[in-house]
């Protein structure tokens, strides 16, 4: 085995920095052997073993290479001819939200309205009267009633809580009267600008569905009292449940300065055990500025990331800004969240001070708009490598594809949605659909996708993630959007690979190779011998981050 060959040798020293870390390090702590290993680096896909030492791969190849490495006092793990892929990226996702989520909110990921309102009056019971009931993971297109949430059901099953739940995609809400009436609106106050209050077509009375900013009006309202600790403890458990799943390494998608510190504060109690790279959303950006802190700021563990900025709605609630409308609602064209002129303003100043840029554009129109001002910040005040972010990026076509090549940006789109969304995909239409989460459009235009799951609206399991990208099948067998099927090299490429190279960290991360970090999946059964349409089912036995085993089965 040459080509192992060489990359033992490259382990070993024969790059510069790599030198210096050999000769300081002469043994490996840990041998990984008797392994099926996809390594994800072109000069060696494929291995047996691989040795560890201070946390990073110190050589990758075949047994008897790497066994011969051992010292004394190396540590070996025999693998059992078990296959390991580079531990998985989620290039966007919300864990800091969502782990507070977990602790604090009923989750409403239930199969019945029925069920929803139960959970809902069972919280309630244990709410004093007055205080706000909160759900989050409500899917409106999921339950047997096959009709929405209505405010006449959230008052009489809770006639003495405020309540809000939020839907899985975060974006809309359903609320009650208590709500309405805490929000101060009523039925004759007019739209916000960038949201929506719903009404009843014949009556004019809000139905209490808040859209967007829409939503926002009740955020304001209600009483933020989490404490430092209950933010470490949601980061400490969302992390255990990512983990699980093969995820080592997440980008926040829209963090704040306090998600900032509660990534520190379960790093240094031991708890954080997957990396993360933390977008701060643009409205706490001043802060930030006035600290001088920029991209790249921190460790491997926790990373200051982009600058968060919003054009449009969601997908998964069918608010995208769209140049055609929705099936069935002529008249529907989604919501512009950000017009262009503000989206720049905001941009410009981050721009200027050396933030990496990520912007949430769902919709064909929000992502025109967003590529206009990326474009126009690239030639006023041209940067190196700014590896411009369009968060989800979803609906596209091929000028926009084009524009995207040609600025080098890079999309995350959803990654579990044909799999686990796809009866929403009815209102996006077929042609359109086959635009949509646009993998093998970006694959062959050579741009880099990523895996992003925006766990909660998506279900953030890689296995998951591999399987609908690859089939672009349904839960019911629907297929939507055959044309954007890639291989599965390729699915596992823009599940690692791909996802470093968004932060920055293609060197360090995302390939199982001398000198990166050891992270790294071993799961149950060989994916690659695996139907395509039970990669879902496969177990993940061990997940290991920085040579820490931070999950097995
Ligand atoms: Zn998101």
């Amino acid at each position: 085995m040459s080509s192992s060959r060489r990359t033992f040798l490259y382990g070993l020293g024969a790059v510069g920095a790599r030198a210096l870390f050999a000769i300081e390090r002469t043994e490996p702590e840990l041998i990984l052997f008797n392994g099926n290993f996809w390594t994800v680096d072109a000069r060696q896909p494929r291995a047996q073993a691989a040795a560890i030492s201070g946390g990073r791969f110190f050589a990758v190849g075949s047994n008897d290479e790497v066994l011969a490495l051992a010292g004394g006092s190396a540590k070996k793990v025999d693998l059992g001819g078990k296959t390991v892929l580079p531990g998985f990226i989620d290039a966007h996702s919300h864990p800091a939200e969502a782990g507070l989520s977990h602790l604090r909110m009923v989750d409403c990921d239930l199969r019945s309205i029925a069920d929803i309102l139960k959970a809902l009056r069972e919280r309630a019971a244990k709410t004093p009267p007055g205080e706000w009931v909160l759900g989050f993971k409500y899917d409106d297109t999921k339950t047997a009633e096959g009709r929405p949430l209505t405010r006449e059901e959230l008052d009489a099953a809770l006639p003495n809580h405020p309540v809000l739940v939020e839907h899985r995609g975060g974006h809309t809400a359903w609320t009650n009267s208590q709500a309405i009436k805490l929000a101060k609106i009523d039925d004759k106050t007019p739209d916000p600008p960038g949201g929506k209050y719903d009404r009843d077509p014949a009556t004019g009375k809000l139905t209490g569905h808040v859209r967007e900013h829409g939503k926002d009006t009740f955020e304001k309202v209600i009483p933020a009292t989490f404490t430092r600790d209950d933010r470490r403890e949601g980061v400490r458990l969302i992390t255990q449940m990512m983990t699980r799943s093969g995820v080592t390494s997440v980008t926040d998608a829209e963090g704040t300065p306090e998600d900032l510190r509660a990534y520190q504060d379960a790093r240094e109690s031991g708890q954080l055990s997957m990396r993360v790279y933390c977008h701060i959303y643009q409205a706490h950006m001043d802060q930030m500025l006035a600290a001088g802190v920029k991209t790249g700021l921190g460790d491997e563990w926790v990373k200051v990331g982009a600058q968060k900025m919003i054009c449009d709605g969601s997908i998964s609630e069918r608010t995208a800004r769209l140049s055609q409308p929705y099936i069935g609602r002529p008249d529907d064209f989604g919501i512009l969240v950000t017009p262009e002129e503000e989206l720049y303003q905001q941009a410009r100043k981050a721009h200027a001070a050396g933030w990496q840029l990520g912007t949430h554009a769902n919709g064909d129109v929000a992502i025109d708009i967003t590529l206009r001002v990326y474009e126009r910040l690239q030639k006023e005040l041209p940067r190196k490598d700014p590896r411009y972010r369009l968060e989800h990026c979803t609906v596209v076509n091929d000028s926009l594809v084009a524009r995207i090549k040609a600025l080098g940006a890079i999309p995350t789109p959803f990654s579990t949605y044909a799999y686990y969304h796809g009866e929403k995909m009815k209102e996006y239409g077929p042609e359109r659909v086959n635009h949509m989460f646009a993998l093998r459009s970006f694959i062959d235009a050579g741009i880099r996708p990523t895996q992003a799951s925006d766990y909660p609206p998506g279900p953030f399991e890689p296995m998951m993630a591999l399987q609908s990208e690859v089939t672009r099948t349904d839960t019911k067998g629907n297929v939507w959007g055959p044309q954007q099927r890639i291989t599965l090299e390729e699915a596992i490429r823009v599940g690692t690979i791909h996802g470093a190279y968004a932060s920055y960290e293609e060197a360090v991360k995302g390939s199982i190779e001398a000198g990166k970090h050891a992270d790294l999946v071993v799961l149950g059964r060989d994916v690659f011998k695996e139907d395509p349409s039970n990669v879902i089912n496969i177990p993940i036995e061990r997940t290991m981050v920085g040579a820490r085993w931070v999950w097995e089965s």
